[in-house]
């Protein structure tokens, strides 16, 4: 087994204390400025990049240096973090791959600017840091303490209730960005109001799904590291679904749903 360093081991718990770090504070950066791309594009963040590339790239790192890092760890041949980190590859793998495919394949000659490059580049840094993080904890420094870890009927429960928040939440995600791709390949490339399932609840189902799939993901690794991830993931697309409500409300005006909320359904 390739030994961990005194240097790898400092990184790795400093990068998950930074995660905890860096939630307050993208919440409370994000309460005054909006991430520039989609609804809230504007001017002076740099040039922009047409959105099936710029996705594919800055996810990228979560396939690409996970594989690179998988054979470091100590547990890289143990079927439980294999499993676990499967969950990861598969919400990866349509965020990388299927989900820009379709991007393109329902793009509107002329509809849309693309993300900005700075965007772009703070989210690829992002995605390196994480996937270094999310790897290295289930494939390293997470103990899976043996035949109790699978047979212990409060792991058991555990791992089935993460398991059912996983795969629930990728399903509402994956579905709702699927319909805002087609309403906007049906409006011409304009914005609409999006109607039916969850959409009747909130405003941003596909975030909503989101960050359950990653609180779900934590459930099942039951580590730091993948509790960091969701509550960064929420404290970025929370505030990112307050803005798109708002400017649903500001666009739509009484057209809009009064009964949808942002984010949490009844609540927020
Ligand atoms: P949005 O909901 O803002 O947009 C998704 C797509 O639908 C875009 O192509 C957008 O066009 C289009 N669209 C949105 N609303 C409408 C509408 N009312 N009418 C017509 N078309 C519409 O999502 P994001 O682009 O922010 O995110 C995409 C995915 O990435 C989501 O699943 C999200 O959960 C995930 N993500 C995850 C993050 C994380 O921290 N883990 C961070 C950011 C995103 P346009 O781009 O032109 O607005």
């Amino acid at each position: 087994t390739p030994p961990a360093s005194l240097a790898d081991e400092s990184l790795f718990y400093a990068a998950v204390l930074a995660i905890y770090l860096f939630s307050p504070l993208s919440v409370f950066s994000l309460l005054f400025v909006t991430a520039p791309y989609g609804k809230h594009s504007r001017a002076g963040w740099g040039p922009s990049i047409p959105a099936p590339i710029s996705w594919f790239f800055m996810e990228s790192p979560t396939l690409w240096l996970s594989l690179l890092l998988l054979p470091f760890g100590k547990h890289r041949y143990n079927p439980i973090a294999l499993s676990i980190l499967s969950l990861f590859f598969l919400h990866y793998i349509n965020r990388t791959l299927i989900y820009p495919l379709r991007l393109s394949r329902f793009r509107i000659p002329g509809g849309g600017s693309g993300l900005p490059i700075s965007i772009v580049a703070m989210a690829f840094g992002f995605n390196l840091f994480n996937a270094y993080i999310q790897i290295r904890s289930v494939t390293h420094y997470t103990e899976y303490g043996g035949r109790t870890w699978t047979c212990g009927i409060w792991t058991a429960s555990r791992v089935a209730i993460g398991l059912g928040i996983f795969f629930g939440g990728m399903a509402v995600n994956v579905q709702s960005d699927l319909s805002l791709l087609r309403l906007k390949a049906k409006g011409s490339g304009a914005y609409k109001i999006p109607r039916g399932g969850w959409f009747e609840l909130v405003s941003c189902p596909n975030y909503m799904g989101e960050v359950a799939e990653w609180l779900g993901w934590a459930v099942v690794a039951w580590s730091p590291a993948a509790f960091g991830f969701a509550l960064f993931t929420a404290a970025n697309l929370v505030p990112r679904a307050r803005s798109h409500h708002k400017w649903y409300l500001d666009k739509f005006g009484e057209d809009y749903p009064r009964s949808r909320k942002a984010v949490v359904p009844y609540v927020f």
